[in-house]
């Protein structure tokens, strides 16, 4: 591909890939599937790897998110709520564990979590007391929507000790209250929800808490924002430290020393991932110690010390040893 048809390319799928976002993270109403907006999102990332100087602060590579509804008052995030870097296959994970180690000294261990389809959510603690949550929104900015989700019940208004702290998280809504939601709405000749993430993203961003509580959310809690909370060392111990808060954090998470152990991990989630009463859409992968995170630092929009590996499309699940893409 010449220069010329690279930008018309490149600007082309500039616009798609916007208004999936729209539809995706504004509207709640995507129309297509998530596998096919991240194959154009890679189609354009490797464009403008291939011509950098085409890349500009606007294009959705560089931007976390969708912008937050005016319907809902806006909150300031004071650490940003970032998105993730994508894997989708073997290779692609053994050469994220490349970039790592080459960026720290020591030995790296990784921490493997499921990676929940839902809303990334922000909750605060004033001297121990829940008194906001937000969305992820554009990742700057996000929108209040403390009443709503007060209504999951899984959320403690008062943790064990006195702390100022955000948690963060993924609100979702399980199997059962999805195919209930939906049986109603369809009884009812309302239009069903494409997904339990949109469904839960719609629930959450009503304005009416009622129905946020008539939807049966639930969360998982698996990073913080800001933290005043103690000397941790790893984020394995931040997990079992929230845990012992009172989050609910996600009992399938898993300290993996070696890459092979990661992929290992991978592989039994993408078969087992059916048995599970919660859609999970890929694998987060994070580097343990804190202070390699550090040393690690970010990408405008990715932490570089975490990614997450996205399953294949439904239908073609296989064990990743085995895929290959077509792009
Ligand atoms: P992402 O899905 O690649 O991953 C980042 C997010 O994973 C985090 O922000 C967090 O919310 C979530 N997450 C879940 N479990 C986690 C865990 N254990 N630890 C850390 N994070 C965890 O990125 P994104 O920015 O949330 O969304 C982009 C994705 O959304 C796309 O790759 C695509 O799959 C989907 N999307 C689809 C459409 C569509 O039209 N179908 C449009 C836009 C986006």
């Amino acid at each position: 591909m010449n220069r010329e048809e690279a930008i018309e390319q490149i600007k082309s799928l500039r616009e798609e890939l916007e208004q999936y976002n729209h539809e995706y993270h504004v509207l709640d109403q995507p129309s297509v599937s998530d596998y096919q907006y991240d194959m154009k999102m890679q189609e354009l990332l490797k464009l403008e790897e291939a011509h950098p100087d085409l890349v500009t602060s606007d294009s959705p590579s560089q931007r976390v998110g969708g912008e937050p509804l005016d319907a809902f008052q806006k909150v300031q995030h004071t650490i940003p709520m970032l998105s993730l870097g994508n894997a989708f296959n073997e290779e692609e994970l053994r050469e994220f564990d490349r970039r790592v180690r080459e960026g720290v000294d020591e030995d790296v261990s990784y921490v493997c979590e499921l990676k929940i389809d839902g809303l990334a959510i922000s909750l605060r603690y004033e001297d121990g007391v829940f008194t906001q949550g937000a969305t992820r929104g554009d990742g700057t900015t996000g929108e209040d929507i403390t009443q709503n989700l007060r209504t999951i019940n899984s959320i403690p208004l008062r943790i064990k000790e006195e702390e100022t702290i955000e948690v963060r998280g993924e609100a979702f809504m399980p199997h059962r209250s999805f195919i209930a939601l939906n049986e109603a709405r369809e009884e009812s000749e309302e239009e069903p929800f494409a997904n339990p993430r949109n469904a839960a993203a719609g629930s959450l961003r009503q304005l009416d808490p009622k129905i946020a509580a008539s939807r049966n959310l639930d969360i998982f809690l698996y990073g913080v924002g800001q933290w005043d909370a103690g000397e941790l060392e790893s984020h394995s111990e931040r997990l079992e430290y929230m845990q012992k808060l009172g989050f609910k954090t996600n009992p399938e998470w898993k300290k993996c020393p070696t890459i092979e152990d990661v992929i290992t991990y991978v592989n039994t989630w993408t078969e087992a991932r059916e048995n599970l009463n919660y859609e999970i859409d890929g694998i987060v992968i994070k580097v343990d110690n804190l202070d390699q995170q550090e040393e690690l630092g970010f990408t405008a929009k990715n932490p570089r010390w975490a990614v997450a590996y996205k399953f294949p499309a439904e239908e073609a699940i296989t064990k990743i040893t085995d895929i290959e893409l077509s792009v």
